[in-house]
């Protein structure tokens, strides 16, 4: 098949080949070739890699923190997403009981050995937490009483039960334990981030050293009141040796704070993540969140119900990329590269993820660019045509 767009975010448009799942060949559209019924795009729709999300809790009603979620579910979820343009994900379990958290990675392996489409989509596993800040704003929503120390044999239990597939654990490096840990994970391939702390400047800096190579969701999950400077935040932004990522959904971080953080991070250390809840692709209205009650606005903000505090995100990374672009200086081929090869690059699985690369999967996504809205006409995983809006 072919499928025919303006490449990433420039005005030239060209002809992808794909057979056998691999793209064969990217080249310039040749108008004298008619489209054949199985193609795909024309000239006024924008073709993209697949979008790689590093951090999501669930989607479209399905909790991957709950460990009653079925296999079916985790499966449903992950067909759901290709309508957002997405084909690779970290699923990620937050801070419970060492027994909820293995249940729920095990759901997640179990569905990746039952469905094809799944085992596709997962490009690691994200543990955020429950090695993070026990105090309230930092730890944000996760429950204080299973926040614990950084602890090297609980972790390797959760990797073994986990198949060596946790790519990510996010903590703070507040903790005495950190840095020995967090030299341990680096050692092992593990991708330490910094977040949900209190940690001081300092402690900053020893946990880059130590290894530590990401912000996770800077500018959230803190305080609501800090020092101007120095404080965790500033630390970690002018740190050249971490990467961030970022909600991008116009409730997390006010506009002019995502123009400021990006500027000053970086595009090439950046990355747009959906942080999504369950509630997230469902309409507004009331919805649980593990135990807790939470609402969904006409906005897509998710608060605590009667509250103005955020109890979650609702985002979709197609509107995480047109927002980036409404709210900052990052351009649109910037932002698709926060939301592809960026993502894949830190992970190491730019071979399967994140580029449109002759001799590659061909995991790709079309779209329509109206700006600031970026709308999913199509998607593309594995070769196959998996999605395809009903409007197109
Ligand atoms: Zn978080």
């Amino acid at each position: 098949m072919k499928v025919r767009g303006k490449l990433g975010g420039s005005e030239s448009v060209v002809d992808v080949l794909i057979a056998d799942g691999i793209i064969q060949a990217i080249a310039p559209a040749d108008w004298s070739q008619p489209l054949a019924p199985e193609d795909l795009g024309d000239q006024t729709l924008h073709l993209a890699p697949g979008f790689v999300d590093l951090q999501i809790n669930g989607y479209g009603g399905v909790d991957f923190n709950d460990p009653a979620t079925t296999t079916e579910q985790i499966a449903a979820t992950v067909r759901a997403l290709w309508r957002t343009g997405m084909t690779a994900m970290c699923p990620t379990v937050i801070t419970g009981s060492p027994a909820h958290i293995n249940q729920c990675f095990a759901n997640l392996l179990r569905a990746a050995d039952e469905f094809p489409e799944v085992n596709h989509a997962l490009a690691g596993l994200h543990l955020e937490g429950p090695f993070i800040s026990p105090e309230d704003g930092p730890r944000g929503a996760h429950p204080k009483q299973h926040v614990q120390a950084p602890d090297w044999n609980q972790f390797q239990h959760w990797q073994d039960a986990a198949r060596g597939q946790i790519r990510i654990v996010t903590l703070s490096p507040e903790w005495p334990e950190a840095n020995r840990f967090i030299e341990r994970a680096a050692a092992a391939g593990v991708i330490v981030a910094i977040g949900h702390t209190a940690a001081t400047p300092g402690q900053i800096a020893d946990a880059v050293s130590a290894g530590a190579r990401m912000s996770t969701h800077l500018g959230n999950g803190s305080h609501a009141k800090i020092d101007r400077h120095p404080n965790y935040i500033w630390e970690q932004l002018a740190n050249d040796g971490l990467w961030a990522s970022f909600i991008v959904d116009g409730h997390h971080l006010p506009p002019s704070v995502v123009k400021c953080f990006l500027r000053s991070k970086g595009i090439a250390r950046s990355v747009l993540v959906t942080d999504a809840i369950a509630a997230a692709g469902c309409p507004p209205g009331q919805y649980k969140l593990g135990d807790v009650a939470v609402e969904v606005l006409p906005s897509g903000r998710v608060n605590l119900p009667g509250t103005p505090y955020l109890a979650g995100s609702a985002l979709e990374m197609h509107d995480a990329i047109g927002k980036t672009v409404a709210y900052s200086d990052a351009t649109l081929a910037e932002a698709l590269q926060m939301a592809s090869e960026n993502p894949a690059t830190l992970l190491g699985v730019t071979e399967q993820h994140g580029t449109l690369t002759v001799g590659r999967p061909a995991n790709l996504t079309l779209f329509r660019w109206e700006q600031p809205t970026l709308s999913i006409v199509a998607t593309i995983n594995g070769g196959k045509l998996v999605y395809r809006h009903t409007a197109y």
